[in-house]
């Protein structure tokens, strides 16, 4: 028998939960119940300053109090720092990864003499920035060895070029649309039946060399968001990655990084954003309000969810 599907959601508690989380999280929830599969909920606190306990425990908070109940066991990505570290060394180990000793500054002055030779601007990758123009690429192996050794700060970046000749591909996703379900004989306003379900899949072409050479351990963090949700999803058994369509692009490296470490791709839908009101992808720093502000101006879960498009 097949085994049912595991979904996740997959919060970094570094601000309150707004109403695109909420949308992101309903949504897994309604495919997870329509499947007969597990709810699994994993926090994102890989980054040391902006993740506070605090934020933790108002997360769930907020989770539970939309109606949202998650299988056992909650995941925290701190709590397997030595796993991602591994995961790193064995990149290093394989070719696959070099450290990177490049400030900002440095690889922003490197990029703005690039520009000038070529008279072209730029590559960036998907996120906006300026793919890494590789100077610590090819460091003699005895010199990335002393300066790491002296204790010099570094990040770890994936050689992609190294990657791609380790794991050719192609690299392919597979996508899942999402179906709405028709509510037949609940009365409008009653019940909480399913009213979506993972519909047809379709395969599409990645194309992780978009993004340069990425980071994969951060200077402060032996991990980094692509690293970690990789290996998660995979420990984890997540079969149907729902996430926000921010976060598309990412897939094209995920794909990548599940065959070089040799792992299963789940099936990845990712959802349209919920936007404000002058088209903008909700924000902290834009000042959209969380789910405890609308909350505390009196809107009710039942409200949020039918806004959001659940009953
Ligand atoms: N932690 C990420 C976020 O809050 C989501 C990661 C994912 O769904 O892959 O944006």
């Amino acid at each position: 028998m097949k085994a049912p599907p595991v979904f996740r959601f997959a919060p970094s508690p570094n601000g309150r939960l707004h109403l695109g989380h909420a949308r992101s999280a309903l949504l897994n929830a309604a495919l997870a119940e329509s499947a007969g599969g597990r709810l699994l909920l994993r926090i994102e606190d890989i980054d040391p300053v902006r993740s506070r306990p605090e934020l933790i425990a108002a997360l769930r908070d907020d989770l539970a109090w939309l109606g949202l109940r998650f299988s056992p066991p909650e995941r925290r990505q701190s709590a397997h720092l030595e796993t991602y570290r591994r995961q790193v060394d064995g990149f290093a180990a394989r070719g696959l990864a070099y450290p990177c000793f490049c400030s900002r500054g440095t690889i922003a002055a490197a990029v703005a003499a690039d520009t000038a030779r070529s008279g072209q601007p730029a590559p960036r990758d998907p996120d906006g920035a300026p793919l890494y123009p590789g100077l610590c690429r090819h460091l003699p192996p005895g010199e990335a060895a002393a300066r790491r050794a002296a204790g010099e700060p570094h990040t770890w970046r994936l050689d992609m070029a190294r990657a791609l000749a380790a794991a050719p591909g192609p690299h392919t996703i597979t996508h899942v649309a999402v179906e709405t379900v028709p509510r037949e004989g609940a009365p409008a306003g009653e019940g909480r039946g399913p009213g979506y379900r993972i519909g047809p899949e379709h395969r599409e072409t990645a194309d992780p060399a978009r993004w340069g050479d990425p980071v994969i351990a951060r200077r402060d963090v032996p991990t980094s968001y692509h690293l970690a949700v990789v290996m998660d999803d995979a420990d984890q058994g997540i079969t149907h990655v729902v996430r926000g369509a921010d976060l598309r692009a990412s897939t094209d490296l995920h794909v990548l990084l599940q065959a070089l470490i040799g792992v299963p791709a789940p099936r990845y839908h990712h959802h349209a954003l919920v936007l404000d009101s002058s088209g903008e992808k909700l924000a902290k720093s834009r000042h959209s309000p969380s789910l405890a502000d609308l909350r505390a101006a009196g809107e009710s879960a039942a409200g949020i969810r039918r806004s959001l498009g659940f009953s």
